[in-house]
């Protein structure tokens, strides 16, 4: 399972970045998830206010 940002969808409001509680969410040509930190909390799944973060 992995946790991924539909870019183009995103908005690059952040606040995914900011709920994430282990910071594996990373601006870095675009807003993305580091799934070598990701522990599949869901959390940033839950915020994203467009439903940009799709589970895999
Ligand atoms: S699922 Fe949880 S740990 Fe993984 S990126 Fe989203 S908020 Fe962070
Ligand atoms: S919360 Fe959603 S729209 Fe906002 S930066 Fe994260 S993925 Fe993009």
């Amino acid at each position: 399972m992995i946790i991924k940002i539909d870019q183009s969808k995103c908005s690059g409001c952040k606040i995914c970045m900011e709920i994430c509680p282990v910071g594996a969410i990373e601006e870095m040509d675009g807003i993305r998830v580091n799934m070598t930190r990701c522990i599949k909390c869901r959390s940033c799944v839950v915020a994203c206010p467009i439903k940009a973060i799709v589970i895999k």
